[in-house]
């Protein structure tokens, strides 16, 4: 996109992006800059924006070619979907479904590879990492709901990529998108897998809680798991280990910062109008909760997690061809197991006090902020218990045909 400005044409991102909506923070204007006279800054809200250097800027216009936000990128076709779990428990109990993206990683490093995902780092921010040993996989397990720093990662798997090494990469849908942008080719030697996301949180909002858990404990947290399966999936806990040897576990309900995430009071903007929903993906595999399965396959449902897995190319068909002696794994229909998770299709309503929320935090202790701005509607509360009648009598449907 070109803007004038002043009688001046300007051909950068931060012309382009004409609301906050329009940035998913995906880092590819970042890496792609040949000038490299971009960075990500945050804003008032915690979320990362890109900023240009004028003075370096040539206006080569490469940066707002690869969004793809503003861009269309081309998306695969309609894939098979399958309920699957790890045979192994332990790991399931690790991670956050039924543990399939532990069998993805192990079998991309046993193939010389490397896999890039989540991870916290020694002050527990949340970002990307890339690991090539069999040990550092659980620092990627289970889920951190907290939106992630790609960094140099887009440039690091490139090289990786170019030198003729495998690559498996893991993120959110606009992740996924903004590599394949950014890469501009297809690269036999690269797998990715995303996930079906309710949003990303602000990594302020996450910042304010973790300093809030520190203060009421008088500790410093040492980590967090945001999905303690101890007393069953479907009713997860977080559980937080602080550096003077103690463990808290919370009831997901009951923990300030899930209670923020899940009524959707702290998401990043562009998460209210994500343009990267839908069966059809940038992904060769896209992995979610299966929270259908007590009713698709009651068999299939012991309460340690079970994952819906959309496996959209051949790729990734040849991938799980190679791990199907791990896992306990059947086909379903894709339309009856969508139904159980409205993140696949749609995009999260913003809270109404999103905005007050999100600046509320910086001068209120977090959970008073929570208890302030989280409580919903009485029309929130009618409108999802509505929903949840409208859902089982679908169910019921469903059952009955
Ligand atoms: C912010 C967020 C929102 C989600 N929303 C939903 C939802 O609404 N419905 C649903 O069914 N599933 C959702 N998930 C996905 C789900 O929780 C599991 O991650 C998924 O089912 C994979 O589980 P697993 O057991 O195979 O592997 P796990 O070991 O649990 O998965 C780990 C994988 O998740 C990736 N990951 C972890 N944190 C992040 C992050 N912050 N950003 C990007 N990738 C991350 C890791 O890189 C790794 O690939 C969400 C995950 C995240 C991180």
């Amino acid at each position: 996109m070109i803007m004038k400005q002043r009688g001046i044409v300007k051909k950068s991102i931060v012309y382009a992006i004409k609301d906050k909506s329009n940035c998913s923070g995906c880092h590819a204007c970042y890496a792609v800059c040949p000038k490299n006279c971009i960075s990500m800054v945050s804003d008032d809200e915690g979320f990362w924006y890109p900023k240009v250097d004028e003075a370096k800027c040539v206006q080569c216009g490469i940066c707002v070619e690869k969004c793809p936000v503003i861009n269309e990128v081309d998306k695969d076709e309609i894939p098979t979907a399958y309920a699957a779990l790890n045979k192994e428990l332990d790991i399931r109990l690790s991670s956050s479904s039924g543990g399939i993206f532990t069998l993805l990683a192990e079998h991309i490093i046993d193939n010389g590879g490397t896999v890039f995902g989540v991870a916290f780092d020694n002050d527990l921010n949340v970002r990307h990492i890339g690991i090539n040993k069999k040990k550092d996989i659980q620092r990627l397990q289970g889920s951190k709901y907290v939106q992630s720093k790609i960094g140099d990662c887009y440039k690091k798997t490139k090289k990786i990529l170019d030198a003729g090494n495998v690559v498996l990469f893991s993120g959110t849908p606009c992740q996924i998108a903004g590599l394949h942008s950014y890469l501009g080719k297809i690269y036999d030697n690269l797998s990715t897998v995303d996930i079906f996301c309710l949003g990303v949180p602000s990594p302020k909002a996450w910042r304010k809680h973790l300093e809030y858990c520190g203060e009421i404990e008088k500790t410093m947290v040492q980590s967090y798991s945001f999905r303690d399966k101890s007393e069953g999936w479907k009713n997860y806990s977080t559980k937080i280990h602080y550096k003077d040897g103690r463990i808290k576990k919370i009831p997901h309900q009951q923990n300030p910062y899930m209670r923020a995430f899940l009524s959707a009071v702290c998401m990043r903007p562009s998460c209210h109008s994500c343009k990267f929903k839908g069966e059809q993906r940038h992904s060769d595999i896209t992995l979610a909760d299966f929270w259908g399965i007590s009713n698709v396959l009651p068999d299939m449902d012991d309460d340690k997690g079970t994952s819906l897995m959309l496996v959209h190319s051949e790729k990734a068909e040849e991938i799980l061809t190679s791990i199907i002696d791990k896992l306990v794994i059947q086909t379903v229909d894709i339309d009856e197991a969508l139904m159980y998770n409205s993140a696949a299709l749609y995009s999260v309503k913003a809270h109404p006090k999103r905005q007050q929320f999100l600046s509320a935090v910086d001068y209120m202790p977090f959970d008073v902020a929570v208890k302030k701005y989280c409580e919903p509607s009485l029309l929130t509360k009618m409108h999802r218990k509505t929903r949840g009648v409208l859902s089982r009598v679908k169910r019921i449907i469903i059952k009955a045909k």
